[in-house]
Protein backbone atom coordinates (compact mmCIF):
# COMPACT_ATOMS: atom_id res chain seq x y z
CA UNK A 1 0.00 0.00 0.00
CA UNK A 2 2.79 1.79 0.76
CA UNK A 3 3.66 2.27 -3.23
CA UNK A 4 0.13 3.72 -3.80
CA UNK A 5 -0.29 7.24 -4.71
CA UNK A 6 -4.01 8.04 -3.79
CA UNK A 7 -3.81 10.96 -5.42
CA UNK A 8 -3.99 8.68 -8.91
CA UNK A 9 -7.12 7.75 -8.68
CA UNK A 10 -8.56 8.73 -11.88
CA UNK A 11 -12.07 10.97 -12.61
CA UNK A 12 -12.17 10.46 -16.48
CA UNK A 13 -15.23 12.25 -18.14
CA UNK A 14 -16.33 10.95 -21.17
CA UNK A 15 -15.47 12.82 -24.00
CA UNK A 16 -19.27 12.98 -26.53
CA UNK A 17 -17.50 11.35 -29.09
CA UNK A 18 -17.31 7.99 -27.17
CA UNK A 19 -20.76 8.73 -25.81
CA UNK A 20 -21.93 8.53 -29.08
CA UNK A 21 -19.86 5.92 -30.20
CA UNK A 22 -20.85 3.83 -27.52
CA UNK A 23 -23.05 0.46 -29.19
CA UNK A 24 -25.06 0.25 -26.19
CA UNK A 25 -26.99 3.53 -26.13
CA UNK A 26 -30.16 3.47 -27.54
CA UNK A 27 -29.28 5.11 -31.15
CA UNK A 28 -30.20 8.98 -30.62
CA UNK A 29 -31.83 8.97 -27.34
CA UNK A 30 -29.06 11.12 -25.81
CA UNK A 31 -28.63 14.47 -26.75
CA UNK A 32 -26.41 16.58 -24.90
CA UNK A 33 -29.52 18.68 -23.40
CA UNK A 34 -31.15 15.30 -22.47
CA UNK A 35 -28.62 14.75 -20.41
CA UNK A 36 -28.03 17.56 -18.24
CA UNK A 37 -31.47 15.74 -16.35
CA UNK A 38 -30.16 13.44 -14.12
CA UNK A 39 -32.89 11.30 -12.69
CA UNK A 40 -31.81 9.44 -9.19
CA UNK A 41 -28.91 6.82 -9.64
CA UNK A 42 -29.77 3.82 -10.33
CA UNK A 43 -26.57 1.86 -11.42
CA UNK A 44 -28.00 -1.15 -12.62
CA UNK A 45 -24.89 -2.46 -12.50
CA UNK A 46 -24.53 -3.96 -9.04
CA UNK A 47 -21.04 -3.08 -9.51
CA UNK A 48 -23.05 0.34 -8.81
CA UNK A 49 -25.37 0.96 -6.73
CA UNK A 50 -25.91 -2.43 -5.26
CA UNK A 51 -23.47 -3.09 -2.45
CA UNK A 52 -21.73 -0.43 -3.84
CA UNK A 53 -18.15 -0.46 -2.81
CA UNK A 54 -18.23 -2.35 0.05
CA UNK A 55 -18.90 -5.86 -1.97
CA UNK A 56 -17.13 -4.97 -4.79
CA UNK A 57 -14.09 -3.70 -2.53
CA UNK A 58 -13.98 -6.72 -0.70
CA UNK A 59 -13.74 -8.37 -3.41
CA UNK A 60 -10.98 -6.37 -5.43
CA UNK A 61 -9.10 -6.79 -2.11
CA UNK A 62 -9.20 -10.58 -2.41
CA UNK A 63 -8.19 -10.20 -6.05
CA UNK A 64 -5.83 -8.68 -5.16
CA UNK A 65 -3.98 -10.41 -2.57
CA UNK A 66 -4.57 -13.54 -5.03
CA UNK A 67 -2.21 -11.36 -7.92
CA UNK A 68 0.19 -9.88 -5.01
CA UNK A 69 -1.14 -6.48 -5.30
CA UNK A 70 -1.96 -3.70 -2.87
CA UNK A 71 -5.26 -2.54 -2.64
CA UNK A 72 -7.80 0.35 -1.88
CA UNK A 73 -9.37 0.18 1.56
CA UNK A 74 -13.06 -0.56 1.84
CA UNK A 75 -13.46 3.03 2.61
CA UNK A 76 -10.91 4.40 0.16
CA UNK A 77 -12.62 2.08 -2.70
CA UNK A 78 -17.00 2.98 -1.78
CA UNK A 79 -15.26 7.20 -1.39
CA UNK A 80 -13.53 6.61 -5.13
CA UNK A 81 -16.75 5.55 -6.48
CA UNK A 82 -18.49 8.15 -4.60
CA UNK A 83 -16.66 10.80 -5.98
CA UNK A 84 -16.07 9.51 -9.66
CA UNK A 85 -19.89 9.62 -9.88
CA UNK A 86 -20.49 12.88 -8.93
CA UNK A 87 -18.01 14.20 -11.12
CA UNK A 88 -19.45 12.61 -13.57
CA UNK A 89 -22.97 12.83 -12.96
CA UNK A 90 -24.12 14.67 -15.98
CA UNK A 91 -23.82 11.11 -17.47
CA UNK A 92 -26.47 9.65 -15.45
CA UNK A 93 -29.00 8.50 -17.99
CA UNK A 94 -32.36 9.41 -17.27
CA UNK A 95 -34.69 7.25 -15.35
CA UNK A 96 -35.47 4.00 -17.58
CA UNK A 97 -33.18 5.42 -20.35
CA UNK A 98 -30.13 2.96 -18.99
CA UNK A 99 -27.76 2.89 -16.13
CA UNK A 100 -24.25 4.27 -15.15
CA UNK A 101 -21.98 1.58 -15.48
CA UNK A 102 -18.69 1.94 -13.32
CA UNK A 103 -15.96 -0.27 -13.69
CA UNK A 104 -13.09 -0.15 -10.74
CA UNK A 105 -9.36 -1.47 -12.09
CA UNK A 106 -6.49 -1.72 -10.02
CA UNK A 107 -3.82 -2.01 -12.71
CA UNK A 108 0.02 -2.93 -12.19
CA UNK A 109 1.98 -0.86 -13.66
CA UNK A 110 5.82 0.32 -13.61
CA UNK A 111 8.82 -1.47 -15.42
CA UNK A 112 9.54 -4.94 -14.00
CA UNK A 113 9.83 -7.01 -17.05
CA UNK A 114 10.25 -10.56 -15.24
CA UNK A 115 7.47 -12.53 -13.80
CA UNK A 116 7.04 -10.50 -10.66
CA UNK A 117 4.54 -7.79 -9.03
CA UNK A 118 4.52 -4.81 -10.38
CA UNK A 119 6.80 -1.89 -9.33
CA UNK A 120 3.61 0.62 -9.27
CA UNK A 121 0.06 0.10 -9.09
CA UNK A 122 -2.94 2.41 -10.44
CA UNK A 123 -6.40 2.74 -9.25
CA UNK A 124 -8.56 3.86 -11.92
CA UNK A 125 -12.22 4.04 -12.27
CA UNK A 126 -14.22 5.05 -14.97
CA UNK A 127 -17.88 5.28 -15.51
CA UNK A 128 -20.05 5.38 -19.01
CA UNK A 129 -23.78 5.34 -19.46
CA UNK A 130 -25.37 2.68 -20.98
CA UNK A 131 -28.75 1.49 -22.22
CA UNK A 132 -31.45 -0.86 -20.95
CA UNK A 133 -29.56 -4.09 -21.07
CA UNK A 134 -33.49 -5.63 -22.30
CA UNK A 135 -34.82 -2.90 -24.53
CA UNK A 136 -38.27 -4.78 -24.70
CA UNK A 137 -38.94 -6.66 -21.26
CA UNK A 138 -36.82 -9.73 -20.79
CA UNK A 139 -35.02 -11.78 -23.64
CA UNK A 140 -33.89 -15.37 -22.85
CA UNK A 141 -30.85 -16.38 -23.38
CA UNK A 142 -29.71 -19.48 -25.61
CA UNK A 143 -27.02 -20.97 -24.08
CA UNK A 144 -24.66 -23.60 -25.29
CA UNK A 145 -22.45 -26.55 -23.23
CA UNK A 146 -19.04 -26.27 -24.29
CA UNK A 147 -17.19 -29.46 -23.00
CA UNK A 148 -13.85 -28.89 -24.34
CA UNK A 149 -13.23 -25.76 -23.32
CA UNK A 150 -13.17 -24.65 -19.57
CA UNK A 151 -13.24 -21.33 -18.27
CA UNK A 152 -10.95 -21.74 -15.11
CA UNK A 153 -9.35 -24.83 -13.44
CA UNK A 154 -8.85 -25.80 -9.68
CA UNK A 155 -5.45 -24.00 -8.37
CA UNK A 156 -6.16 -20.54 -10.91
CA UNK A 157 -7.39 -17.39 -10.87
CA UNK A 158 -11.04 -18.31 -11.83
CA UNK A 159 -12.33 -16.96 -8.93
CA UNK A 160 -11.14 -13.39 -9.54
CA UNK A 161 -11.72 -10.54 -11.26
CA UNK A 162 -8.97 -10.61 -13.18
CA UNK A 163 -8.82 -9.27 -16.68
CA UNK A 164 -6.89 -12.53 -17.76
CA UNK A 165 -9.56 -14.75 -16.66
CA UNK A 166 -11.42 -13.68 -19.88
CA UNK A 167 -8.52 -14.64 -21.99
CA UNK A 168 -8.80 -18.53 -22.03
CA UNK A 169 -12.74 -18.35 -23.38
CA UNK A 170 -13.12 -15.28 -26.39
CA UNK A 171 -12.25 -17.50 -28.93
CA UNK A 172 -14.87 -20.43 -27.91
CA UNK A 173 -17.64 -17.41 -27.35
CA UNK A 174 -17.17 -16.11 -30.36
CA UNK A 175 -17.73 -19.18 -32.35
CA UNK A 176 -20.58 -19.50 -30.25
CA UNK A 177 -22.15 -16.32 -31.12
CA UNK A 178 -21.70 -16.73 -34.44
CA UNK A 179 -23.54 -19.75 -34.49
CA UNK A 180 -26.41 -17.91 -32.96
CA UNK A 181 -26.39 -19.06 -28.83
CA UNK A 182 -25.94 -16.23 -26.76
CA UNK A 183 -23.33 -17.56 -24.83
CA UNK A 184 -21.42 -20.62 -23.34
CA UNK A 185 -22.30 -22.62 -19.97
CA UNK A 186 -18.77 -24.04 -18.65
CA UNK A 187 -18.51 -27.17 -16.56
CA UNK A 188 -15.84 -28.25 -14.18
CA UNK A 189 -12.66 -29.10 -15.37
CA UNK A 190 -11.90 -32.30 -13.40
CA UNK A 191 -14.94 -34.37 -13.37
CA UNK A 192 -17.00 -32.51 -16.62
CA UNK A 193 -19.82 -32.67 -15.44
CA UNK A 194 -21.06 -30.03 -12.80
CA UNK A 195 -22.14 -26.63 -14.31
CA UNK A 196 -19.95 -23.86 -13.09
CA UNK A 197 -20.90 -20.40 -14.87
CA UNK A 198 -21.45 -18.48 -17.99
CA UNK A 199 -18.49 -16.06 -19.89
CA UNK A 200 -19.59 -12.73 -17.57
CA UNK A 201 -22.55 -14.24 -15.48
CA UNK A 202 -23.37 -16.50 -12.60
CA UNK A 203 -26.20 -19.97 -13.22
CA UNK A 204 -28.99 -20.16 -11.37
CA UNK A 205 -32.02 -23.26 -11.77
CA UNK A 206 -35.20 -23.54 -10.18
CA UNK A 207 -37.05 -26.89 -9.91
CA UNK A 208 -40.23 -27.37 -7.64
CA UNK A 209 -39.80 -23.68 -6.72
CA UNK A 210 -36.49 -24.02 -4.94
CA UNK A 211 -33.29 -21.99 -6.42
CA UNK A 212 -30.39 -23.97 -6.60
CA UNK A 213 -26.74 -21.51 -7.66
CA UNK A 214 -23.11 -23.49 -8.09
CA UNK A 215 -21.39 -23.17 -4.71
CA UNK A 216 -18.86 -20.74 -4.92
CA UNK A 217 -15.25 -22.78 -5.07
CA UNK A 218 -12.23 -21.21 -6.68
CA UNK A 219 -13.21 -21.53 -10.34
CA UNK A 220 -16.47 -19.39 -10.45
CA UNK A 221 -16.36 -15.74 -9.80
CA UNK A 222 -18.24 -14.78 -6.66
CA UNK A 223 -20.49 -12.18 -8.30
CA UNK A 224 -22.43 -9.72 -6.32
CA UNK A 225 -25.43 -9.74 -8.33
CA UNK A 226 -25.38 -13.76 -7.61
CA UNK A 227 -25.38 -12.30 -3.67
CA UNK A 228 -27.70 -9.87 -3.76
CA UNK A 229 -30.53 -12.33 -5.83
CA UNK A 230 -29.74 -15.04 -2.89
CA UNK A 231 -30.55 -12.55 -0.48
CA UNK A 232 -33.27 -11.09 -2.61
CA UNK A 233 -34.85 -14.61 -3.19
CA UNK A 234 -34.36 -16.01 0.62
CA UNK A 235 -36.46 -12.45 1.73
CA UNK A 236 -39.28 -13.32 -0.80
CA UNK A 237 -39.55 -16.94 0.86
CA UNK A 238 -37.76 -18.80 -1.84
CA UNK A 239 -35.62 -22.01 -0.62
CA UNK A 240 -31.96 -21.04 -2.27
CA UNK A 241 -29.07 -23.85 -1.79
CA UNK A 242 -25.85 -22.97 -2.87
CA UNK A 243 -24.31 -26.69 -3.62
CA UNK A 244 -22.64 -28.77 -6.85
CA UNK A 245 -24.92 -29.21 -9.77
CA UNK A 246 -24.79 -31.47 -12.38
CA UNK A 247 -25.44 -31.14 -16.02
CA UNK A 248 -28.03 -33.61 -16.10
CA UNK A 249 -29.90 -31.87 -13.22
CA UNK A 250 -29.84 -28.58 -15.40
CA UNK A 251 -31.63 -30.07 -18.31
CA UNK A 252 -34.41 -31.29 -16.41
CA UNK A 253 -34.81 -27.76 -14.30
CA UNK A 254 -37.97 -25.83 -14.43
CA UNK A 255 -36.88 -22.79 -15.24
CA UNK A 256 -33.07 -21.43 -15.86
CA UNK A 257 -31.20 -17.81 -14.99
CA UNK A 258 -27.79 -16.14 -15.17
CA UNK A 259 -27.12 -12.71 -12.90
CA UNK A 260 -24.53 -10.18 -13.37
CA UNK A 261 -23.77 -6.42 -12.94
CA UNK A 262 -25.08 -6.49 -16.73
CA UNK A 263 -27.57 -8.97 -17.67
CA UNK A 264 -28.69 -8.09 -13.75
CA UNK A 265 -31.25 -11.44 -14.18
CA UNK A 266 -31.76 -12.91 -17.67
CA UNK A 267 -33.72 -15.89 -17.77
CA UNK A 268 -32.13 -18.42 -19.94
CA UNK A 269 -34.60 -19.62 -22.74
CA UNK A 270 -32.66 -23.52 -23.82
CA UNK A 271 -29.68 -24.76 -23.58
CA UNK A 272 -27.62 -26.69 -26.30
CA UNK A 273 -25.60 -29.93 -25.26
CA UNK A 274 -24.10 -32.85 -27.07
CA UNK A 275 -25.96 -31.73 -29.81
CA UNK A 276 -29.55 -31.41 -28.29
CA UNK A 277 -31.33 -28.34 -27.65
CA UNK A 278 -33.43 -28.52 -23.92
CA UNK A 279 -35.93 -25.56 -24.02
CA UNK A 280 -37.49 -24.27 -20.74
CA UNK A 281 -41.12 -23.41 -20.84
CA UNK A 282 -41.45 -20.05 -22.65
CA UNK A 283 -38.12 -19.00 -22.08
CA UNK A 284 -38.54 -16.01 -19.45
CA UNK A 285 -39.70 -18.07 -15.99
CA UNK A 286 -41.96 -16.87 -13.43
CA UNK A 287 -38.87 -16.80 -10.89
CA UNK A 288 -36.82 -15.35 -13.04
CA UNK A 289 -39.39 -12.40 -13.75
CA UNK A 290 -40.12 -11.94 -10.44
CA UNK A 291 -36.73 -11.83 -9.03
CA UNK A 292 -35.68 -9.31 -12.14
CA UNK A 293 -38.66 -7.12 -10.73
CA UNK A 294 -37.34 -7.33 -7.06
CA UNK A 295 -33.75 -6.11 -7.76
CA UNK A 296 -34.08 -3.55 -10.38
CA UNK A 297 -36.83 -2.32 -8.31
CA UNK A 298 -34.27 -2.08 -5.39
CA UNK A 299 -31.75 -0.06 -7.47
CA UNK A 300 -34.08 2.32 -9.22
CA UNK A 301 -35.54 3.27 -5.65
CA UNK A 302 -38.83 1.99 -6.44
CA UNK A 303 -39.29 -0.27 -3.41
CA UNK A 304 -38.02 0.03 0.22
CA UNK A 305 -34.15 -0.59 0.54
CA UNK A 306 -34.56 -2.32 3.71
CA UNK A 307 -30.37 -3.85 3.36
CA UNK A 308 -29.28 -0.60 3.41
CA UNK A 309 -27.37 -1.66 0.07
CA UNK A 310 -27.70 1.67 -2.22
CA UNK A 311 -25.35 4.55 -1.35
CA UNK A 312 -26.32 8.03 -2.97
CA UNK A 313 -29.22 9.54 -4.63
CA UNK A 314 -28.61 12.31 -6.73
CA UNK A 315 -31.82 14.25 -8.37
CA UNK A 316 -31.51 17.05 -10.94
N1 LIG B 1 -18.92 -14.52 -13.65
C1 LIG B 1 -18.06 -13.88 -14.47
C2 LIG B 1 -17.00 -14.68 -15.16
C3 LIG B 1 -18.19 -12.49 -14.69
O1 LIG B 1 -17.36 -11.86 -15.51
C4 LIG B 1 -19.22 -11.79 -14.05
C5 LIG B 1 -19.40 -10.32 -14.30
N2 LIG B 1 -18.64 -9.53 -13.45
C6 LIG B 1 -20.07 -12.48 -13.17
C7 LIG B 1 -19.89 -13.85 -13.01
C8 LIG B 1 -21.14 -11.78 -12.40
O2 LIG B 1 -20.56 -11.00 -11.39
P1 LIG B 1 -21.25 -9.67 -10.87
O3 LIG B 1 -22.62 -10.04 -10.47
O4 LIG B 1 -20.41 -9.21 -9.74
O5 LIG B 1 -21.24 -8.73 -12.02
Amino acid sequence: LANINWDNIAFLPIPTDFMYAAKSLEDGIFTKGQLQQFGPIHMSPCAGVLNYGQENALRMRMGAERMCMPAPTVEQFVDAVKQTVLANKRWIPPPGKGSLYIRPLLLGTGSVLGVAPASEYTFLIFVSPVGNYFKEGLAPLNLIIDTEIHRAIPGGTGGVKAIGNYSPVLKAQSIAKDKGYSDILYLDSVHKKYVEEVSSCNIFVVKHNIISTPTVSGTILPGITRKSIIEVARGQGFQVEERLISVEELLVADEVFCTGTAVVVSPVGSITYLEKRIKYGNGVGIVSQQLYSALTSLQMGLTEDKMGWTRLSVSS
